[in-house]
C-alpha cells in the first residue's frame, strides 16, 4: 500500500454560510436520533445487559442523548478473553492490511464529519469549532498511525554479526490484548487515537468509553464495524470505571492499559497494574496521560494584546475543559495591571450558552460532577484572590451546566487554585516579580503538561525552552490546539508518561522488538 504523505485535516470554517447551514442541518438530523439504546459489542455480538447508563446533553440536561448498556464483571471477563482469542490471528496480519482499516475509517469519518461534530455538540457540549477540531484530530490520528504502522513494519537497521554465515534481523511485534480507557473531553479524538494506534500495531482491545460520553464512543465503534474490522479485534465495553475498571486492569490476560484521564485514576491504574495476578505471564505496560495545571507566562517585553488573546483562548475555549487549557497566567509585575485589564476585557465579551445553534463562543461544562467541582473551586478562589470577571451564577444554570468564565486575580503561587487542576473556565492571575520569579512559579506544581511564554527577549525565550518543564511548550502563541505530528502531545511529572500522542514514537508503546539471528 502506498499512502501519500500525511497532512493535517483542514478545519471547516463556520463563518462561511454554506458550512453553517450544513452544520445546522447535521445537528437537526442527529437531534432526531437522540434517545436510542446502544449495546455492548463483544466478538461482534451485541449484548443487552439491562443496566442502562443514560447520557444527557450538558447544554440542556433534561435531554437524553442515548442509553447505553453497561457491562458487568462477567462480561468484562468475556471481553478480555475474546480480545486474547482474536489476538491469536490479528497479530499475524500484515501492517498494510491493518492500516487499510484505519484509512477506510478516516475516509468514512471525513464523509460524515458534520454528523460526528453534531454528536460532539450534543453529548459533550462542544461549540461547532471545537467539535470540528475534535473530529479532525480523530481523522488525523487514524491517517497518521496508519502510516506509522507501515514504517514500523519495515526492516530495521542492524549491524551484521562478525560471524560468517549469520544473518541478523530485528522487527516489531505487538503486545497482546489491552484495555483502552479514554476521558470525556476529547471523546472522539482521544478515544479513536488510543484505540486505533493499539489495533494498527497488531494488538486487540477492550474499549471502555467514558461514562459521560458513551454515545459518541458507540458511533465510533459502529464506524469501525462498518469498514469491516474483524470481530473481536475491538470490543465495545461501556461500564462504570469505578465498578469494573479495577477488574479490567487487574485481569491476568490484560497485557497493557492505555489510559487518558485524571491523575488520581491514572496513578491508581498504574499501581494496580504493577501487581501480578495469578496466571499472569508479563509485566503490564501502562501508558497514562493525566492532568495539567498549564501556565502562560508573560514578561514586560511581550506583545500584550497577543498575550491577552492567547490567554483568553487557552483558558476559556471549550470552557477550560482541555488538559492543555491555561489555568494560570503568571505576569511580571510591571505589566501585570495592563495584561489583567486586557484579559478581563476580552473575557467579559465571551458568550456562553447552548452550543447547538453555533452562535456562542463556548458551552456548558460536561456534567453535574464537573459543575459542582468547578463551582467549589470558584468559592475557594473568592477566598484566595479577587474575582475580576464571572464568579456568579449563569442565567441558564437551571437548564444546562453553564458556568461564567471566571478570572481570579492576585492569587498566591502556592494557593490551591494555583496548584490543583480545576478543569473548567477558571483562570488564576499571578503577579511575578520578574522573569526568573515567573519561571519558578510556572514550574512550581506537580504537573508539566503544556505552557506558553510571551516575550520578545531572545535570551529569555531560549531559557524558557530549556527550563520551562512541560511536555508541550509554546512561545508567543496559545497553549492549546496541538496538531497531530506537528505538536506530538504528552506531559512530564504527574501529567503522565509523556507518550507523545500524535508523534512518531507513539506506536512503540504498543510494540515490542524481536531480534533474530539465523546461521545459514
Ligand atoms: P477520569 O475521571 O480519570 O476518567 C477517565 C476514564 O477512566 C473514564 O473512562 C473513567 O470511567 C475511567 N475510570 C475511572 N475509574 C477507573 C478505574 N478504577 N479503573 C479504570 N478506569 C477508570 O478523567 P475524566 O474526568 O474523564 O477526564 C478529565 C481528565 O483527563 C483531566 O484530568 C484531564 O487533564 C485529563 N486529560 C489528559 C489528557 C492528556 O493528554 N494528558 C488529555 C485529555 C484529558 P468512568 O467515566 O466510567 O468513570
Ligand atoms: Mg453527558
Amino acid at each position: 500500500m502506498h499512502l501519500p504523505p500525511f497532512k493535517n485535516e483542514p478545519f471547516l470554517d463556520f463563518t462561511d454560510e454554506r458550512n453553517a447551514v450544513a452544520m445546522a442541518a447535521a445537528v437537526a438530523k442527529v437531534e432526531a436520533e437522540l434517545g436510542r439504546e446502544y449495546l455492548l459489542v463483544i466478538n461482534g455480538e451485541r449484548i443487552q445487559t439491562g443496566d442502562l447508563l443514560t447520557s444527557y446533553n450538558p447544554s440542556a440536561f433534561k435531554q437524553v442523548v442515548g442509553r447505553v448498556h453497561r457491562a458487568t464483571q462477567e462480561q468484562a471477563d468475556q471481553a478480555v478473553r475474546t480480545a486474547n482469542e482474536a489476538f491469536k490471528t490479528w497479530q499475524y496480519t500484515s501492517a498494510e492490511h491493518r492500516a487499510s482499516y484505519l484509512v477506510k475509517a478516516s475516509a468514512e469519518m471525513r464523509r460524515r464529519k458534520l454528523e460526528f461534530n453534531a454528536w460532539l455538540v450534543l453529548e459533550a457540549g462542544k461549540s461547532w469549532a471545537e467539535a470540528e477540531a475534535d473530529t479532525a484530530e480523530a481523522i488525523d490520528f487514524m491517517e497518521f498511525y496508519a502510516r506509522q504502522a507501515l514504517r514500523f513494519a519495515e526492516s530495521q537497521p542492524l549491524t551484521q554479526s562478525p560471524l560468517q554465515d549469520e544473518v541478523n534481523e530485528a522487527f516489531y511485534i505487538p503486545l497482546g490484548a489491552g484495555i483502552v480507557i479514554p476521558p470525556w473531553n476529547f471523546p472522539l479524538a482521544i478515544l479513536a487515537g488510543m484505540a486505533t494506534a493499539a489495533v494498527v500495531a497488531g494488538n486487540t482491545v477492550v474499549l471502555k468509553p467514558s461514562s459521560d460520553t458513551p454515545v459518541i464512543a458507540a458511533k465510533f465503534f459502529e464506524l469501525m464495524e462498518s469498514v469491516g474490522l474483524p470481530p473481536g479485534v475491538m470490543n465495545f465495553l461501556p461500564c462504570s470505571g469505578g465498578q469494573v475498571g479495577d477488574f479490567l486492569v487487574a485481569h491476568p490476560q490484560t497485557r497493557f492499559i492505555s489510559f487518558t484521564g485524571s491523575m488520581e485514576v491514572g496513578l491508581h491504574i498504574n499501581e494496580l497494574a504493577a501487581k501480578t495476578s495469578p496466571g499472569q505471564l508479563w509485566i503490564k505496560r501502562v501508558v497514562a496521560e493525566m492532568g495539567g495545571k498549564d501556565t502562560i507566562v508573560v514578561d514586560e517585553t511581550a506583545n500584550l494584546d497577543e498575550a491577552a488573546a492567547g490567554i483568553v483562548a487557552s483558558a476559556f475555549g471549550y470552557s477550560g475543559q482541555k488538559c492543555s487549557a491555561c489555568s494560570r497566567a503568571v505576569i511580571v509585575s510591571s505589566v501585570y495591571d495592563q495584561v489583567l485589564e486586557k484579559v478581563a476585557e476580552r473575557t467579559a465579551q465571551l458568550t456562553v450558552g447552548d452550543v447547538k445553534t453555533g452562535k456562542v463562543f463556548t458551552g456548558p461544562v460536561a456534567s453535574k460532577k464537573q459543575f459542582d467541582s468547578i463551582s467549589n473551586y470558584i468559592e475557594i478562589g473568592k477566598q484566595e484572590g479577587r474575582i475580576v470577571v464571572g464568579g456568579g451564577q449563569h442565567e441558564l444554570a437551571n437548564e444546562g451546566w453553564y458556568i461564567q468564565p471566571t478570572i481570579v486575580a492576585d492569587v498566591a503561587p502556592k494557593a490551591r487554585i494555583s496548584q490543583e487542576e480545576i478543569f473548567g473556565p477558571v483562570l488564576a492571575l499571578i503577579k511575578a516579580e520578574n522573569f526568573d520569579d515567573a519561571l519558578n512559579i510556572a514550574n512550581n506544581t506537580q504537573f508539566g503538561l503544556t505552557g506558553a511564554f510571551y516575550s520578545n527577549s531572545r535570551i529569555r525565550i531560549d531559557r524558557a525552552k530549556r527550563e520551562f518543564h512541560v511536555g508541550n511548550l509554546y512561545i508567543n502563541r496559545k497553549c492549546t490546539g496541538a496538531l497531530v505530528d506537528v505538536h506530538p502531545f504528552g506531559g512530564f511529572n504527574m501529567s503522565g508518561t509523556d507518550s507523545k500522542a500524535g508523534g512518531r514514537d507513539y506506536l512503540l508503546l504498543f510494540l515490542q522488538a524481536k531480534s533474530v539471528a539465523e546461521k545459514y
